[in-house]
Formats: structure tokens, C-alpha cells, sequence
């Protein structure tokens, strides 16, 4: 049998003190079995591929056994939900389990359905091997695409849990892996109960640990918030980039390092809708696709109302120390354009930068509206676009395809094809090289994530395995033309909700 496996875990989080968390160990699960393992967080870590199949580790991912220095614990979090104040939350069903040192630096990891918590309220501490498989493939479909986001290393099951939802489910544990989980929440929940001590503590050790070069600026909580600000405003770029949705954007699940984190009724983009809302329970359309931007900047409002009490200058100039936080958010809108602006510039493998370009990119988008053209095919096709033919001509027909109006498309493709000729280094191949690797062939649509999961659901994770593994090149044309293709009938009105 190969040697056991078990790195060495620590917990700087813990220094800070039980106001902060409640230590305590994982709920058994009964009978657990392997769903899935990714091999590129495995290379993050920097473990031996076949880690997983050494002694002990099932049962340290399941919650079964506890590998040297683990000490695990739940934190305790507040937020907003659906822009209302909820209260006190906290990690309800994820345990921090510790660090491990990795080549990049010291990783969290997270067991997540690993038992109830202090902070499970109503909850079963579970989650449904449903969500569980959705929350495995996206996040690691979000780091092959790019975007930043917590990682998933395994997903355990257990045929023997049982646990209610709409229906009664049988339960998973995913392993979650990022740099922190600490959430715009955290900060909240200690302003909220005017516990500045507490909340200075917790800026110290965010600001030691992950915001080192803040430390030195004039002013470290306004540095920390603009910080914040252009990572949470590139992420979101990104998602609006790649037509990705994200479904419960609470402050509670945002990230402190501008991660996608908690990933629960989230979509990617078929045919293209702004007012599209992914999360079956979100009546208002808060956080619906083109909302997303403006929400992003409503919850660092949020954060900046948790870090003002922190603010030197809070008692001697509240109106000073109010503006300079305000200053801090200007970073977001300007970083947002910025990088919605540039992504979509590469999408559309537009070399240089031209006034005119804004309008070319809204005009396209409204073309794809109109349409409700599928969004990843759209872009896809893009690349084959030849500026010396006419928009009718035979090389242009996939893309023309997707376009009931075949006139509009026309005239737009007239416009793209005046543009690209005056990029004059430029040419068809490079191009087409160049989008092709920002325009990905596969995204996680639901009904991919739906067939995997009604297939694990019966017993069989092959499904899981090779989409993960399709998934893990989204930039290459898959082999099985199915995964890059749109939605067929059965799923056009697929409905997820926040049941997990
Ligand atoms: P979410 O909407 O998934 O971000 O979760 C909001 C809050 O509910 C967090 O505090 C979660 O930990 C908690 N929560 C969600 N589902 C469960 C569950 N099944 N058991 C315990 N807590 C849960
Ligand atoms: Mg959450
Ligand atoms: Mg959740």
C-alpha cells in the first residue's frame, strides 16, 4: 500500500480568539465514497496525484478522521441578504479546517456539509450532493476560465445520509480551498454590535495576512478598501465578460480577495438576456445579470459602513473620514469600465484601443439581445469572422445563424469589419488565435451540470469526472461537440433555486 499522506495543518485564525469562531469537529458521515478529486487544485496544493487514494485521506474529507494540526472551526459572520440586514449568520455548514503551506503560499481549507454549527440556525449543517457536484464543477471551471475563485479539491458522497429538502437527497461533502474565506460579512458583524475592538482585530490580522502592502499607506483602512474595491470591480468584469451569473449576491458571500465564493443557484449565459435572473427564488431581480455590476458596488458600500468606525479621524472629522472611504469606492466604477472594456475588446480580438470601440461592443451586445443569441456560441464564432468577406458570405454563417435578423446582423458586421481592417498588423489567424483563447468553447450551462448530477444521483460519477475534465479546458474545442453546444429542448426552462 503507498505511504499514508497528511500535511501539516496550522490555523493563524485561531490566534484570534473565540469572539471569532466556535472550534469544533465535523459530524460524521456514514459510509463515504470518492465523487470526485481535481488534479489542478491537487498541482495548487502541490500533492501527489494520487494523494487521495492513500490511507486516511477519505476519511479526513469527509469528516471522518483528523489529519496532524487540524483544528477545525465555524466563524461567525453577519451580512445583507437581498439588500436587507439579516443578522447574525456565520459559517452554518463549512468548517475551517486549517492551512497548509503550498508552493504559492499558505492555503484554507474547508470542508463544506460537514455538520451543523452555532451558526446553522434552522439548518441541517448539510449540503445535497446536488448543489455539492454544481459548486465542485464551477469552481473549478472558474479557475481554468481565468476568473477568480475559491477552488474545490474533492467532493465526497455518502449513499447512506439522507437529508430533506424539496425532496429527500443524499448528502456530500465538498473540500473548498482558497487563500481566505473571510467575506465582507466578517467585517460587518463586529461593526454591526459595535465591537471595535474586535473589528480592529480582525482588519489587523486581514491586513498583516493577506493586504501586507497596505500597511505602509497613509491610511490603511482606506488603502485596504480600495483594494478591495478594483478586485471585487475586476471580478465582476469578468463574470459580465464571460456571461456568468452568480445568483445570491449577499455581502456574506463576498469576498475579501475578490474571489467568486459560495456558489449556489449561479448560470452562465445561453441565449443572451441583461434582465436575466439565475436564481429561481430571487422575485425582485436583484441580482439578475446586468444588476451585478451595481450590486458589486452596493455591498462595498456596505463594507465601508462596517471599516468607518476604524477610521482615525472618526471622532475629531466624521466628514472627512466618510469621504475618504467614499473616495476609495470611486476605484470601482473606474476599474470596473476599465476592465469590462478591456475584456470585451479581446473578446471581439480588437488589438488596439479606439474611441469608438465602447459603442461597436454595446451595439454587438444589443444585437445579441435582441436575439437572445446564445452568448458563449456568439463569441465563439466571432473568431472565424473574415473582414474581406461580405457578412452573407458561406465562412460567416454559423455566426449569421444565430441572428433572426439577418439585416441587422449585416450592418453590424459591416461596422466590425471596417474596425478590424484599421488594426493593419493585425491578421485573420493571430486573430482568431487571440479570441479563441478569451471566448471559451465550454461553460458550465445547467443543463450540463443537470445531466452529470441525475447521473451521480443514480450511482455513476463518470459524468462528474469528464466534465470536469472537459471543463478544466474551456478554451479548446471540446471532442464531444454536445458540450459546446446549445441547450437542447428538455432544458430551455431549467429552474435553480437557492434549495441546497
Ligand atoms: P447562503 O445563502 O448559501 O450564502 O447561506 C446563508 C447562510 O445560511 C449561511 O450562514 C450558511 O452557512 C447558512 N446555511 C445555508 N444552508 C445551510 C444548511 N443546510 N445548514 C446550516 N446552515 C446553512
Ligand atoms: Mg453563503
Ligand atoms: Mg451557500
Amino acid at each position: 500500500a503507498a505511504d499514508s499522506f497528511a500535511p501539516r495543518f496550522s490555523n493563524r485564525f485561531l490566534d484570534l480568539g473565540s469572539r471569532f469562531y466556535t472550534e469544533l469537529a465535523a459530524s460524521p458521515l456514514p459510509d463515504p465514497h470518492w465523487v470526485a478529486v481535481s488534479s489542478a487544485c491537487t498541482d495548487l496544493l502541490g500533492w501527489p496525484q494520487d494523494w487521495w487514494q492513500r490511507p486516511g485521506a477519505l476519511a479526513a474529507f469527509s469528516g471522518n478522521a483528523s489529519w496532524p494540526g487540524m483544528r477545525p472551526l465555524a466563524s461567525v459572520y453577519s451580512g445583507h441578504q437581498f439588500g436587507v440586514w439579516a443578522g447574525q449568520l456565520g459559517d452554518g455548514r463549512a468548517l475551517w479546517l486549517g492551512e497548509v503551506e503550498a508552493p504559492a503560499g499558505p492555503l484554507e481549507l474547508q470542508l463544506k456539509g460537514a455538520g451543523p454549527t452555532p451558526y446553522s440556525r434552522r439548518g441541517d449543517g448539510r449540503a445535497v450532493l446536488r448543489s455539492s457536484i454544481r459548486e465542485f464543477l464551477c469552481s473549478e471551471a472558474m479557475a481554468a476560465l481565468g476568473i477568480p475563485t475559491t477552488r474545490a479539491l474533492c467532493l465526497v458522497g455518502s449513499r447512506e445520509l439522507k437529508i430533506q429538502r424539496e425532496t429527500v437527497e443524499t448528502a456530500a461533502v465538498v473540500t473548498r480551498v482558497a487563500p481566505s474565506f473571510l467575506r465582507f460579512g466578517h467585517f460587518e458583524h463586529f461593526a454591526h454590535h459595535g465591537q471595535h475592538a474586535e473589528l480592529r482585530q480582525l482588519f489587523d490580522y486581514f491586513l498583516q495576512t493577506y493586504a501586507p502592502d497596505c500597511a505602509d499607506a497613509p491610511n490603511p483602512v482606506v488603502a485596504v478598501l480600495a483594494r478591495v474595491a478594483g478586485q471585487t470591480a475586476d471580478l465582476i468584469a469578468q463574470w459580465q465578460a464571460v456571461g456568468f451569473m452568480h445568483g445570491v449576491m449577499n455581502t456574506d458571500n463576498m469576498s475579501m480577495l475578490g474571489l467568486t465564493i459560495d456558489y449556489g443557484p449561479f448560470g452562465f449565459m445561453d441565449g443572451f438576456n441583461p434582465g436575466h435572473i439565475c436564481n429561481h427564488s430571487d422575485h425582485q431581480g436583484r441580482y439578475a445579470f446586468a444588476r451585478q455590476p451595481q450590486i458589486g458596488l452596493w455591498n462595498l458600500h456596505a463594507l465601508a459602513q462596517a471599516l468607518f468606525p476604524l477610521m482615525p479621524t472618526a471622532e475629531t472629522d466624521a466628514d472627512a473620514a466618510a469621504e475618504a472611504l467614499q473616495e476609495a469606492l470611486e476605484v470601482y466604477r473606474e476599474r470596473f469600465g476599465q476592465s469590462l472594456l478591456g475584456a470585451m475588446r479581446a473578446k471581439l480580438g480588437l488589438l488596439d484601443a479606439l474611441e469608438e470601440d465602447g459603442l461597436l461592443i454595446d451595439d454587438w451586445l444589443r444585437l445579441l439581445a435582441k436575439h437572445q443569441s446564445d452568448y458563449t456560441l456568439a463569441h465563439r464564432r466571432l473568431s472565424a469572422f473574415d473582414p474581406e468577406q461580405p457578412p452573407e458570405a458561406p465562412v460567416h454563417a454559423p455566426l449569421r445563424d444565430l441572428f433572426l435578423d439577418r439585416e441587422a446582423f449585416d450592418a453590424w458586421a459591416l461596422r466590425y469589419a471596417q474596425r478590424l481592417k484599421k488594426a493593419a498588423a493585425d491578421s485573420s489567424a493571430s486573430r482568431a488565435a487571440r479570441m479563441n483563447a478569451v471566448n471559451p468553447a465550454v461553460v458550465l450551462r445547467n443543463h450540463l451540470a443537470q445531466t452529470a448530477i441525475k447521473q451521480a444521483e443514480a450511482g455513476d460519477f463518470s459524468e462528474v469526472q469528464r466534465l470536469a475534465q472537459v471543463l478544466s479546458r474551456p478554451y479548446d474545442d471540446p471532442l464531444n461537440p454536445a458540450d459546446a453546444s446549445l441547450p437542447p429542448d428538455w432544458a430551455q426552462h431549467l429552474e435553480v433555486s437557492c434549495s441546497s
